[in-house]
């Protein structure tokens, strides 16, 4: 009820003097999806790679996000480092302030920030996370917890716990205490299929941890291991059942460490990997409309770079690709440049021009009205 007056006053302030004011609750639903170290190059290539390779016909459902929502760029630098690191980048997404690589959730000298996570669970709402990485790493840590070192998983895992995530799914099973969590009452799920189990959809807390650290590369998996998607699907499901909507984080979290390692194709089929769980993130949005995607980055990660000169003039073979000849890394670590930021969805029009990543923080809190 009291929605729909806001509702109705948004509207009469919209044609009294027509334009939005800066925050209102027009998202119920805030979902941010974060390709781990994707950089631009990565992206181009990884639709090279699925048209010409995998031979699987465009668009990419990142080429859909676009063509559907807003696009900036967004900077990325931390307080310490020109070059940020995982930790950094997702506290400032997730808190809304730089602070020094390596902080997790914590500003520069090492006190706690509030994050979007427990804006949304103080009012009501459920809250997830859902990576390729292991639950404690940087990026889902930085978006739940506050430790002032991204080393501290151990620490990083019980917070999750004791804050009662909603919905956490990923890897890093050597870091969470599976008994203390179902004490907690967390259903804990640690195969494809529980994802699916009617037990699953009756309990409130879901702990997914699909692998003792990493959740395994696209080409490692076995039939036990999900799929981003598979993750954010069921993630999606159980969230959307929450009256008063939810946060979800998303991230491809992989995509950085074979990045690290220079690792063609895999890399490629990483940011595929996160693609298909960006078209499962698409599906929902484009159902409940009062939902928005905001997609980015954290960084870039190696630069990488195809070059005429070795690729002579022909297209690039499945072999090339596999081999990676033609294509040069800049580097094995991180590198300073500016990322894409998508939004799409109810609250997509506040994706205007270049971005700090600290922006996302109150791009979050205007879209639900916080
Ligand atoms: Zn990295």
């Amino acid at each position: 009820m009291m929605k729909d007056i806001r509702r109705i006053a948004f509207l009469v302030c919209v044609f009294a003097v027509g334009a939005a004011p800066a925050a209102w609750a027009r998202s119920r639903n805030v979902i941010v999806m974060i390709g781990d170290g994707m950089g631009f190059s990565l992206i181009g290539l990884s639709r090279n790679y699925s048209e010409f390779v995998l031979r699987i016909p465009p668009p990419l459902a990142l080429q859909e996000a676009l063509r559907l929502g807003r696009m900036g760029l967004v900077s990325n630098r931390s307080s310490s480092h020109l070059v940020t690191d995982s930790a950094a980048a997702a506290t400032a997404m997730a808190c809304g302030v730089r602070t020094s690589n390596g902080s997790i959730g914590m500003d520069e000298d090492g006190r706690p920030l509030t994050d979007i996570v427990e804006l949304a669970q103080g009012q009501g709402l459920a809250v997830g996370v859902v990576t390729t990485d292991a639950l404690s790493g940087a990026t889902p840590g930085a978006f739940t917890a506050h430790a002032a070192s991204r080393r501290s998983s151990g620490i990083i895992a019980s917070q999750q716990i004791s804050k009662r995530i909603t919905v956490l799914l990923g890897g890093g099973g050597e870091d969470y205490d599976l008994d203390a969590a179902k004490k907690a009452g967390y259903f804990v799920m640690t195969r494809k299929k529980d994802l699916l189990s009617p037990a699953a959809q009756k309990k409130n807390l879901w702990l997914g941890i699909f692998s003792s650290a990493e959740i395994p590369y696209v080409d490692e998996r076995t039939p036990d291991t999900p799929s981003l998607k598979d993750m954010t699907r069921a993630a999606l499901g159980k969230l959307a059942r929450n009256d008063r909507g939810f946060f979800l984080m998303v991230e491809g979290g992989r995509i950085d460490h074979a990045a690290h390692a220079n690792k063609t194709p895999r890399v490629f089929d990483e940011v595929l990997d996160f693609d298909a769980a960006v078209g499962a993130v698409l599906e929902f949005v484009k159902a409940h409309p009062d939902t928005t995607l905001f997609l980015t980055a954290d960084h870039e990660t190696g630069g990488v770079g195809l070059t005429k000169k070795e690729a002579g003039e022909y297209y690039p073979t499945a072999e090339d690709f596999e081999k990676g000849r033609g294509l040069h890394w800049l580097s094995k670590d991180h590198t300073a440049a500016p990322v894409l930021l998508v939004g799409v969805g109810a609250d997509a029009a506040s994706v205007n021009g270049w971005h700090d990543n600290t922006d996302l923080f109150q791009l979050v809190k205007d879209a639900f009205g916080l």
